[in-house]
């Protein structure tokens, strides 16, 4: 988003000209941000044999999964709903890792006859899927190395007290049903959450990964999962990933060098690469002055857009309809019947009723953690692609709502 002839733009696309044309509250993601991501992302490991997973979950309308695929990537699924989106997208399934926590052994299952790669994460589903499987399917393992890489502890998974991944001081178990089956085992994976502030912590976290690793013969590939951090406001902290790139591939290259064989390294970013490149547009309804605040309000709410009250996560809020007004002081609040607010005393320029404001970093589980709450309708999401828009999802409407509702003629 930059401020061309006094207005907003996306891509060269006017923002006010967007919410004209398709209304609000809407979401908007640009292509051009999501490709410089990716392609840096490929830079800092120039000279390492790499794969990019997108985990989908961040963001999974179909057009988003189908131009990662035309980049290249592969993708990271949660569910076996988002490995059909996958599929539906037109990914190979053995581009498609599947990574789910806590599901029964019927939808991994349903996952192994799709062909997708399957990683799993805790020592019963292992034996129960060797005991079934044995030699036939290769499976990737995810482990919890315990460290602590980022500073948002309902965020991370990668410590003592996860529900994620198998604990590295239980390898020993995992190698007995891993020979006692004849599984073979392709990958070594952890995912230790989003946020990662040091990187020397972080590979504290891979020394152990690739320790763990040694100890399997059949590897294709290391997985080290994401938790790429993006800025998301001026002065934060974010991964420098030329500098961790450099770090990791020199360790990389070692460690394949001792193992005997060239591997792959996998990544599995969502945040790094669709969360700058998405922009919820929403409307304010109602300035209403209070004995301490003033409040804007938004026809919008934590329905359509729930980190900040989830997470406390910052979101970056501008005035798109007076972009060069003064600056006053505003908490910015949504239209749900709960405490939904977007944001505290927030310098923004001056806003008039009926202005739109633009949140920032609203591509990553904004969308996709949207709710009809309130009986209100999801939004519309809109992509710029080679500076065109385009209607990429429908905003709701009442039959939405009722789809799936039985109304009982005869009973009520
Ligand atoms: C959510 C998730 C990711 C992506 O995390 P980001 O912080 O968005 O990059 C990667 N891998 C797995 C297994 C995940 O669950």
């Amino acid at each position: 988003m930059d401020l061309l002839n006094m207005q907003y733009v996306i891509d060269d696309v006017p923002i006010e000209d967007l919410v004209r044309k398709y209304d609000s509250p809407l979401y908007v993601y640009e292509t051009a941000k999501m490709e410089k991501q990716y392609k840096q992302l490929v830079k800092a490991f120039k000279g390492t044999k790499i794969k990019i997973y997108y985990a989908c979950k961040a963001l999974t309308n179909l057009n988003i999964l189908k131009f990662f695929k035309g980049l290249g990537a592969g993708l990271d699924a949660v569910s076996i709903q988002e490995v059909m989106l996958g599929i539906k997208a037109g990914y190979d399934p053995e581009d498609i890792i599947y990574t789910p926590n806590c599901v029964s052994l019927e939808e991994i299952d349903q996952a192994v006859e799709i062909g997708v790669r399957i990683n799993i994460d805790n020592i019963s589903i292992l034996e129960q899927f060797g005991h079934h499987h044995g030699e036939k399917v290769p499976v990737w393992i995810r482990i919890n190395p315990h460290i602590m890489a980022g500073g948002n502890q309902k965020i991370s998974t990668g410590h003592i007290d996860s529900k994620f991944g198998i604990s590295i001081y239980q390898m020993p178990h995992v190698q007995r049903v891993i020979e006692t089956n004849n599984m073979k085992v392709e990958g070594i994976h952890m995912h230790t959450g989003s946020d990662i502030l040091d990187v020397d912590v972080f590979m504290r976290g891979i020394d152990i990964l690739l320790d763990t690793a040694k100890n399997f013969p059949d590897l294709e590939c290391i997985d080290i999962g994401s938790g790429f951090k993006v800025a998301y406001q001026d002065g934060d902290n974010y991964t420098d990933i030329q500098d961790f790139g450099k770090s990791l591939s020199a360790r990389f290259a070692e460690f394949c060098k001792d193992y005997g064989r060239e591997l792959t390294l996998a990544f599995e970013p969502g945040k790094f690469l669709v969360s700058e490149a998405g922009y919820f547009l929403a409307r304010v309804n109602v300035v209403k002055q209070t004995t301490s605040t003033v409040f804007a309000g938004l026809d919008t709410g934590m329905n359509h857009m729930i980190r900040p009250m989830f997470y406390d996560a910052y979101h970056q809020v501008v005035n798109v309809s007076n972009p060069t007004g003064k600056l006053r002081i505003y908490t910015v609040v949504g239209y749900i019947c709960e405490t939904d607010t977007f944001g505290w005393n927030r310098k923004i320029s001056e806003i008039s009723e009926g202005d739109i404001l633009a949140f920032k970093n609203a591509g990553a589980y904004c969308y996709s953690m949207s709710s009809n709450y309130n009986s209100r309708y999801r939004p519309a999401e809109v992509l710029i692609h080679k500076k065109k828009d385009y209607l990429i999802r429908k905003r709701e409407e009442i039959a939405d709502l009722t789809r799936n509702q039985v109304v009982l003629e005869d009973v009520l």
